[in-house]
């Protein structure tokens, strides 16, 4: 278990804060406890920290579900949520941070050599109703880049380092012209980066980059649902300038049904009985997930009454309660009768005094006092 505080708590806002609410709060803490305005305050620096995981993970739409699902463990088996700081790159990463802050657009060109988080990866998966509700054991392959095995992400033969761009001198800029009109331009040598690969490697030639097929394992908890992010941890793409590697994140698309509609751990049916059921009372044989059920149903049971059958339902995610079956049951209208059953309503209905039936007596005698008037 994680002794973390909650991230909706770090920043000091509600767990329905909007996106901008979070932003403006985020902003406003970072600034007030930023590394800078307090020098050797180790605790000025933990809260620092503690308030930028909190926002990447906030910020984020997709880590923020993950988030508010899972709590600050994460998913099953993933990892949780430590880890998604960046803040590998020591205090590269608060400089970066710093930038987007204050708007250091002079700083950002220094900073290409800067560690830079990889990319995420999105998978979407689908799954059928019942692996959504009890659980099930997957694996996904996916592709994706990995630093080069021998060059060891360097790009260069041998392994050898990148050198300093002759070019640009390393600064990933070229300046042209001179008096009064002086031109800055990225430097089309290194693309930028201020780096280039003397000798490049063959495998990846020069990109120090490789991609791979590779099979994620994982476990999707009983009580899954739709949409459901699954967040692995460091399993994304390789981080620019040794960054920590993205995430992968695992979409559940969840199946519809034949039978059973699902609202949180809420499943509904929508069950037709025949008239005389309705009339005269009956034991259903109600279908669930898993088996069947009997289900008794009082005499005068009415069209689109419903029945709640307890602990039928989807398990909580995470949880050891169920929710419950709820039935609707469809009286239907027999068609197609022999001339027998026509008889035996025709004799039936002969029977009728008209107390039978309570919405059609109070609508026949509110239609009697109108024309009484
Ligand atoms: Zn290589
Ligand atoms: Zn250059």
């Amino acid at each position: 278990m994680s002794n973390k505080r909650d991230y909706y708590e770090v920043l000091g806002v509600a767990k329905n804060a909007t996106a901008d609410d979070i932003k403006k709060a985020y902003r406003k803490l970072a600034k007030e406890s930023h590394p800078d305005l307090h020098p050797n305050d180790k605790s000025a620096e933990a809260r620092f920290k503690e308030i930028n995981e909190a926002n990447e993970v906030l910020s984020d739409p997709q880590k923020r579900a993950a988030y508010d699902q899972f709590g600050m463990d994460g998913p099953p088996n993933m990892g949780g949520f430590s880890g998604f700081g960046g803040f590998e790159g020591g205090f590269g990463g608060f400089d970066t941070i710093f930038d987007q802050l204050f708007g250091g657009a002079g700083a950002r060109t220094q900073r290409r050599n800067a560690p830079m988080r990889g990319r995420d990866i999105q998978l979407n998966l689908r799954i059928s109703f019942e692996e959504a509700a009890f659980g099930a054991s997957k694996s996904v392959e996916f592709q994706r880049a990995e630093l080069c095995d021998t060059c060891k992400g360097t790009g260069g033969k041998d392994g050898a380092e990148p050198v300093t761009c002759a070019t640009c001198q390393g600064t990933g800029q070229v300046r042209a012209g001179g008096g009064f009109m002086v031109t800055v331009r990225t430097c089309t040598a290194c693309g930028g980066t201020g780096q280039t690969v003397k000798d490049p490697c063959t495998t990846c030639h020069g990109s120090g980059r490789v991609r791979r097929k590779r099979t994620a394992n994982f476990t999707i908890p009983p009580g899954a649902d739709d949409g459901q992010v699954f967040v692995m941890s460091g399993q994304g793409e390789p981080g620019q300038n040794r960054g920590p590697n993205g995430d992968l994140l695992i979409v559940l698309s969840v199946m519809p049904h034949k039978l059973f509609r699902r609202e949180g751990t809420t499943l509904y049916l929508e069950m037709p009985i025949s008239i005389t059921q309705a009339a005269l009372g009956a034991t259903l044989e109600v279908p669930t997930l898993q088996s069947k059920v009997n289900h008794k149903i009082p005499e005068g049971t009415q069209d689109g009454a419903l029945f709640r059958i307890r602990g039928e339902g989807i398990q909580q995610l995470h949880g050891s309660g169920r929710g419950d079956l709820v039935v609707r049951v469809k009286v239907e209208i027999p068609k197609k009768l022999s001339e027998k059953q026509k008889q035996l309503l025709r004799e039936f209905e002969q029977e009728s005094t008209g107390k039978e039936y309570e919405g059609r007596k109070s609508f026949l005698d509110k239609v009697k006092e109108r024309f009484q008037v």
